[in-house]
């Protein structure tokens, strides 16, 4: 299957597709990204992850590449040219090329890459009988809120859990509390039956898939409350599981050395997996 990239205003072979070693997005991490997942060649809340590249360029001052409505085009012929049904959409967009100088550079226009991978959905065992995570101290910048392609810190803790053999990294700040994950928003069900979820500030990436969740659980009645929580209150949890554009509902069942749940994927996480396909099914056809 032929593999394209757009690069800059062309659709280029993916093992072709480069960039100048002046980009600042190589050189400073001066850029912003997006994954959005498609199923049956549909994207999935392409609009939200739309808004949200937006609101990433307004925050660090880039300039939009090509207007939004010239987006849409440019990523639903990149999908028909890579000919597959279920994958991920990955799009960067940096300050452009200039001589390297910490300073903005004046006249530069924006540099646009996108590409196409495959889906990286769990595989279903994991979906049913759940993940093991760690705890990794917070070393992140201050504005996790923009989706920045500066991933170092992200990148070193997903590597801890690697090494682990555990699926994800969960980011503990100096006061004991759970922010993110390394690559996923993270939720935990009290024994009250209360689903708790970081509040959406500067702190963690407001991720779309925990937006569109929760909006779900309001619609079905579960109480949710958006703050704090410490290692030991998430270890003490009824259920806990982690999501995102890429794992969507992911149930955990173990935090470092600690069983969550008895080991057991709970019934409130069970019923939000269920909500969420349904969604997802509703908006491309695709069952999971
Ligand atoms: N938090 C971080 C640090 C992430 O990198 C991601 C996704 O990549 C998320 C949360 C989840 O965001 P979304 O649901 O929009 O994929």
């Amino acid at each position: 299957m032929a593999r394209i990239a757009y690069v800059n205003g062309k659709y280029i072979n993916h093992a072709q597709a480069s960039v100048h070693i002046e980009d600042r997005g190589y050189q400073f991490s001066d850029g912003v990204y997006e994954y959005v997942a498609f199923y049956n060649r549909k994207l999935l809340d392409g609009e939200l992850h739309f808004k949200r590249l937006e609101r990433s360029l307004k925050e660090l001052q880039i300039a939009e590449p090509v207007n939004f409505a010239a987006l849409r085009v440019i990523v639903r012929e990149l999908i028909e040219r890579n000919g597959r049904e279920d994958g991920g959409l990955y799009i960067q967009v940096t300050r452009g090329v200039a001589k390297r100088d910490h300073v903005f550079p004046k006249n530069v226009r924006p540099a646009l890459v996108m590409t196409i991978c495959g889906a990286k959905t769990p595989k279903p065992n994991e979906f049913e009988h759940g993940v093991k995570v760690i705890t990794q101290p917070e070393i992140r910048w201050a504005r996790r809120d923009i989706k920045s392609v500066s991933l170092l810190a992200n990148i070193l803790a997903k590597q801890e859990a690697s090494r682990a053999h555990v699926r994800e990294s969960l980011l503990v700040e100096s006061d004991g509390t759970i922010n993110e994950g390394s690559a996923s928003n993270v939720f935990i069900v009290t024994k009250s039956g209360k689903l708790v979820t970081h509040q959406a500030d500067e702190n963690i990436l407001g991720g779309i898939t925990r937006d569109v969740l929760l909006r779900l659980a309001h619609k079905a009645g579960i109480a949710v409350e958006e703050r704090a929580f410490s290692v030991n209150e998430a270890k003490a949890a009824a259920e806990a599981f982690i999501t995102s554009t890429s794992i969507n509902v992911l149930p955990v069942v173990k935090i470092d050395d600690k069983l969550v749940g008895g080991g057991k994927v709970g019934e409130i996480t069970k019923q939000l997996q269920e909500l969420y396909n349904a969604y997802i099914y509703k908006q491309t056809g695709k069952k999971f």
